[in-house]
Parts: structure tokens; C-alpha cells; sequence
């Protein structure tokens, strides 16, 4: 079954390069996709491919809408969506007021089934077509999870949170528990569909040695499993890894020491690592996901992405809901770019001062899309229109936004059309959702 989706396309060309961009894309103002049984078939000039293709096809016109794969959110919380926008305060003591009490309550199905449910809409309506999700250490949180992706034939990388210490209570349990479900969750899971499991120790204040080993015997026992949790996101936290760990190098050594620095390891947030710690997560293959409106809304810091980039260390973005206050990935990159501006002030003083090192419109859309896929290691499946790749794309309509309409009215280039709409589009802007060449967004019921 061929379908066409008419309308300006943009994706980077799979050997695009993260320092050439502007090398690494293709833009077709009048562009065709063809999809074959949810894959893609074929991107390119409507003209062109219209005499090409003599198969016939139903085409769906999008008019001056653009089509971009779909977007990746590389860190979220699916138990963290009532938690979002809650008032004030560090990490720390925000986990402990309105996090934890929130997660609580996904150890009932029903309500875990209900909230996923939402947590799911609401990644669609935004243009996501990928998350890397945290659930709670709940199963019935984690079969929501990976049960609601299935009915959506949605791509997802997922696994328990677990904790067993400085957490309370009702969300700890010991590391042989955790191994014993979590081998349970794997083999039920874990390529299946297009769902991939994560080892999931939420981070070094609560995992203990003997936690991180059994994340570590898991990572030996099963194949191609990814591993995600934070790292150095706020100075308070930071400070207590290096207390509880002490005869570490540091936060890092904590988590490579155990065997859980892999190629498949995907690290939160990342903006206090040393030069040292990012040479070797580079080293290593490992990538870091940075998460803006959640550093800026926590006020935890201000990731330096071109740092992080010149070290060789691969980024992909996160929402992180509920820290982050959008699942717009559209107004993550604001976020981003905003973040990238304000370190490259502060740089001056360093001496380190670059005019280039503001985050521009291709890189921003290159870490939702291809540079995203990258860091998951699944750029041959999605992140761009590469043919074969699975038809995952977002429809970005600027005209339901009168000042983007406005804005891009005579704009000249694709990187200004590209930053106009980073800047100003959020979910609003969002067409249509498509999943392996199905519409599943706007929602049918
Ligand atoms: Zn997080």
C-alpha cells in the first residue's frame, strides 16, 4: 500500500555531519514522501518523484505545512505528567514534595492505565514519535508503559525506576527484587515490537553498590539492553554522590566503575561533568541527554552543549516532565537555544568566548531528529526520511499560529524558517502525528 504526503519537507541526510549541517540536509520546498507498508518508500521534489512513481498512490496534501521526521524525546517521566509546573524549589526537596507522592500512585493499574494513556496523548499532540521513559518502580507503571506503546505501535525505550535507599519507603525495595521483575519485564518487553528495554537505577544517591551490581549482571545477561539514568544535573546532588561514593574519581566513576558505561547509556542531563568525565563518556560511545526547560525551571544549571560536543560525546534532548515544563520539543530547543546564549556570555569570562558556540537552528532540529536517533543508535529505523527507515513524521502547520505565519512570510532561508519556528511554534502548531505511516494524532476518539 503506497501513500503520499505532500508538503515542505526537511530531514538530514544520514551521513550528515554534527559540525556541517548546513551540508547534512535536504529541503524540499514542494516535497513528496512516499510511504510502503509504514516505511519509507521515497522523499523528495513533488515534481520529480510525481513523474517518477507510476504506481498509483493516494496523496494527502499539507500544503505549506512542513513535514519533519518525528520528533525524540530522549528523557520523560510518564509518572510525572501531575507533577508538572509544581511550585518551586531544588531537586532535591522537589523529588521529595511532588515527585515521589506522585509516583505513588501508579501501583494501581487503573490509574496507571489512565495516566499513561494521557502521558502518551500528550507526547503525540507535540510531534513526538520516540521517548526514552522513565516509569515509577511500580509494575503496573511499567506495564502501562510498554502496553500502551504497543496499541500505538509507538517506538519506545523504556524500564522500571528503580531505588533502594534515600527514597521513602513505598518506593525502594531491594536490589534482588528489582532484579527479579526486572528479568521478568525484560524477557516479556524487550524487542518486541519496536519497544527496547532500559535498565533504569534512577541515579547514584538512591542505588546503592549492591543496586548498580545488579544493574550491571543484567547489562552481562541480556542482549542490546540500554541503560539510562541522571548524572550530575544540580551542585547539591553532586555533592552527595561524592559524599556516599567517596573513594570514586567522581559522579561518572561511579556509574563506569560498575560496568554500566556503555555505547546503549543514555545520561540525564550532564552539566557539571569535567572535561575528563566527558573525553570519557565519548570514549565509551555513551550519550548525554540534555533537558532545558527542566534545567531552567529547577534551576539547576546550564548545559554546555558545545562543549559537550567538541568532546565527541553525542546529544539527544529530553522534555524530562515533570521537571521540564513542555512536551513540546519545539519548545525545548527555545529553551536550548536560550540556555547555549546565555553559557556562551558566561564563557567570556573564561576566556573561552566563541561567536559560534549559540546553539543554531540546525543543530537544534539535528538533536530531536537524526542526532537523536544517533545517540539511540537507531538512526537506521528513524530520525530521518532515509529510505527504509520507519514512516514516523510530525506536520508542523504555521499558519495556526499567526505570529509564526507572520514571521516566516518572506524568510528567506531554511535555517531562519527552522529558527522561527523553534522559537515561537510549540504543540499548537502541530498538524498531524504520524506512526509507521498511520495518522495517530489528531486522535480518532
Ligand atoms: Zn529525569
Amino acid at each position: 500500500m503506497l501513500k503520499g504526503f505532500r508538503g515542505r519537507i526537511f530531514y538530514f541526510d544520514i551521513n550528515a555531519d554534527v559540525f556541517h549541517l548546513e551540508k547534512g540536509y535536504h529541503y524540499f520546498e514542494d516535497g513528496l514522501l512516499l510511504v510502503k507498508d509504514g516505511k519509507v518508500l521515497k522523499a523528495g521534489s513533488y515534481d520529480k518523484l510525481s513523474v517518477e512513481v507510476t504506481q498509483k498512490y493516494e496523496c494527502i496534501e499539507f500544503g505549506n505545512s512542513f513535514i519533519f521526521p518525528g520528533f525524540i524525546d530522549a528523557h520523560v517521566h510518564s509518572v510525572q505528567t501531575k507533577s508538572i509546573a509544581s511550585y518551586g524549589n531544588q531537586l532535591l526537596q522537589w523529588l521529595q514534595t511532588y515527585i515521589f507522592p506522585n509516583e505513588k500512585k501508579f501501583d494501581n493499574t487503573e490509574y496507571a492505565r489512565e495516566h499513561t494513556r494521557f502521558f502518551f496523548q500528550q507526547l503525540l499532540k507535540n510531534g513526538t514519535t520516540t521517548a526514552v521513559i522513565y516509569p515509577a518502580i511500580f509494575d503496573a507503571s511499567v506495564e502501562a508503559v510498554f502496553e500502551t506503546a504497543r496499541m500505538l505501535n509507538m517506538r519506545i525505550i523504556s524500564g522500571k525506576t528503580w531505588m533502594d535507599r534515600n527514597a521513602p519507603d513505598y518506593l525502594i525495595e531491594k536490589p534482588e527484587k528489582s532484579l527479579k521483575s526486572v528479568s521478568g519485564q525484560i524477557e516479556k518487553w524487550h524487542r518486541k515490537g519496536r519497544a527496547h528495554y532500559a535498565i533504569t537505577p534512577r541515579y547514584a544517591i538512591t542505588s546503592s553498590p549492591d543496586s548498580l551490581k545488579v544493574a550491571a549482571s543484567l547489562l552481562r545477561t541480556y542482549e542490546g539492553l540500554y541503560i539510562q539514568t541522571h548524572i550530575s544535573e544540580n551542585m547539591q546532588e553532586v555533592a552527595m554522590v561524592n559524599h556516599s561514593y567517596n573513594d570514586h574519581k567522581g559522579y561518572l566513576d561511579v556509574y563506569d566503575s560498575y560496568g554500566l558505561l556503555t555505547p546503549y547509556t543514555l545520561l540525564g542531563h550532564g552539566i557539571y561533568l569535567s572535561s575528563g568525565e566527558l573525553n570519557r563518556i565519548a570514549q565509551a560511545g555513551a550519550s548525554i541527554v540534555h533537558c532545558p526547560t527542566s534545567n531552567l525551571f529547577l534551576g539547576s544549571g546550564l548545559f554546555d552543549f558545545h562543549k559537550t560536543i567538541e568532546h565527541g560525546v553525542k546529544i539527544a534532548v529530553g522534555s524530562d516532565v515533570g521537571g521540564g515544563t513542555s512536551f513540546s520539543m519545539l519548545s525545548n530547543l527555545h529553551d536550548a537555544y536560550k540556555i547555549s546564549a546565555l553559557k556562551n556570555n558566561l564563557n567570556f569570562e573564561n576566556s573561552s568566548f566563541n561567536t559560534f558556540a549559540t546553539m543554531n537552528a540546525l543543530e537544534a532540529f539535528y538533536f530531536i531528529t537524526l542526532g537523536g536517533a544517533r545517540a539511540l543508535h537507531l538512526e537506521n529505523k528513524i530520525g530521518s526520511f532515509l529510505q527504509g527507515n520507519e514512516a514516523d513524521f510530525v506536520v508542523i502547520d504555521p499558519s495556526k499560529n499567526q505570529l509564526l505565519s507572520y514571521r516566516l512570510d518572506g524568510a528567506d532561508t531554511v535555517e531562519e524558517m527552522l529558527f522561527a519556528i523553534l522559537m515561537l511554534g510549540n504543540e499548537q502548531v502541530v498538524k498531524a502525528t504520524y506512526l509507521m505511516g498511520e495518522e495517530a494524532y489528531p486522535f480518532k476518539v
